[in-house]
């Protein structure tokens, strides 16, 4: 209450008028073996309200009128929790809602005052619960903010000034986990209330090879970079052709890409989607099919961990030292909210199995392979990588050269990924 006065003078004593007295000034999520923690760095101590909701699942923060200064809200790693919102309730009131992929419990609730190195701070942890829990604790409220006796700040100025610096926010900040795992920026809040996201599906294809690297050679002298690329243009102009989704190439001349530079392309442009397309070569030229591979610490076959083993090489060969990007991905490996992720790559191989072979395109049998690709390892992003057929296969390396073919690949893969959107999106409304 104090501080509200004190912002009230201030105002009146020629303060712009958009200053107040709370100010969100980051917020970050941290993953832990049994609980995920949400920080919120506050500019003051402040009182709180938190609770979950259903419908779709999600978890509510209510606070006195903040100005946020936290820059882009950052989507935190795994599939856990989908998306970040703020905006306005009501005067007095501003809210933060934290859309979660399925059924949470907040576990506890508090604000750490500040220190040498620290602001005051909300922390909430929380954690995934199964349904009858989630009806525990649903309604109970955590914090003691009341939302109908909160006195607004300069209420007159509120609708114009409830988003401050929305441009400045563009900036994307990324920000640092408590795991020290820089997240990637997210988009922007919409600048009126808490709107729904809306958006397009983004869909990063990323063709492999490139430049320097020439991939594999086909049988026909044709080099696996330019069936790539030729693939990933015809598979982007048939999806931007539905009007449904976003589409970014990571590469659409002949340039060499690192690895882990595909991977953090993917994850600057908030991919919702991550399709690494390949045609590489094994040592039977007699061997010939589609197949697409999942992520996976242990290769599916030894064939497979050849296959995988040779395209990481790619940056090892332009001297580039995989072991720190490593490091990162292992910790995260571990994290729970990961399997989210890995759970829809799965689930879009498959869909791309069954549509590449309802349209007749030859696969491998068991088409469906996991392999440690480092381009795979973007932990919050659902990735495959397509070998489209083997470039060792002369029959195989001839048809991948053809526009006909390519068209007819392409457009299974178009089918598979709608099949996936219309699956994710069926399960986020209900
Ligand atoms: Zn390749």
């Amino acid at each position: 209450m104090a501080g509200l006065l004190l912002t009230v003078t201030l105002l009146m004593a020629g303060w712009p008028a958009s200053a107040r007295a709370l100010s969100i000034d980051g917020i970050r999520f941290g993953a832990h073996p049994d609980k995920t923690r949400l920080v919120v760095d506050l500019s003051e101590k402040t009182d709180f309200r938190a609770f979950v909701l259903a419908d779709p699942y999600r978890m509510v923060v209510d606070l006195p009128d903040f100005d946020w200064q936290a820059g882009a809200i950052a989507k935190p790693v795994g599939g856990a929790v989908k998306d970040v919102r703020q905006g306005r309730l009501k005067p007095g009131v501003s809210r933060i809602v934290v859309d979660m992929a399925g059924p949470v419990v907040i576990r506890s609730a508090f604000i750490l005052p500040q220190d040498r190195d620290h602001p005051h701070r909300l922390v909430l942890d929380f954690s995934s619960a199964n349904q009858d829990e989630f009806l525990q604790y649903k309604g109970r409220l955590l914090g003691n903010l009341d939302v109908d006796n909160v006195t607004p700040v300069m209420a007159s100025n509120m609708a114009v000034s409830s988003m401050p610096q929305e441009a400045g926010n563009q900036a994307q900040k990324t920000i640092k986990t408590a795991g020290g795992m820089i997240v990637p920026p997210h988009k922007p809040p919409l600048p009126d209330g808490i709107p729904p996201r809306t958006e397009k599906p983004i869909i990063v294809i990323d063709p492999g090879h490139g430049g320097t690297d020439p991939g594999a050679v086909g049988a026909n002298g044709v080099f696996e970079k330019h069936v790539t690329l030729a693939m990933a243009k015809e598979l982007k102009r048939q999806l931007e052709a539905t009007g449904r989704y976003t589409v970014h190439l990571t590469r659409d001349t002949d340039t060499y890409i690192r690895l882990h530079k595909r991977v953090a392309y993917a994850r600057k442009r908030n991919a919702d989607l991550f399709v690494s397309l390949h045609a590489d070569s094994i040592d039977k030229s007699n061997v010939r099919g589609a197949s697409i591979y999942t992520l996976s610490e242990k290769a599916s076959d030894a064939q497979t961990e050849r296959l995988a083993a040779r395209e990481n090489r790619a940056d090892l060969i332009a001297g580039v030292d995989l072991s720190v990007e490593d490091e990162t991905v292992a910790s995260i490996l571990v994290d729970l909210a990961m399997r989210d992720t890995m759970n829809q790559s799965k689930f879009l191989a498959n869909t791309m199995v069954v549509t590449m072979k309802s349209s007749s395109v030859k696969t491998l049998e068991n088409p469906h392979r996991y392999a440690g690709f480092a381009v795979l390892k973007a932990p919050d992003i659902p990735s495959v990588l397509v070998e489209m057929g083997f470039m060792s296969n002369r029959q195989e390396a001839q048809m991948l050269n053809q526009t006909d073919y390519r068209r007819k690949i392409a457009g299974s893969l178009r089918e598979g990924i709608e099949a996936y959107f219309r699956k994710v999106q069926k399960n986020n409304n209900t």
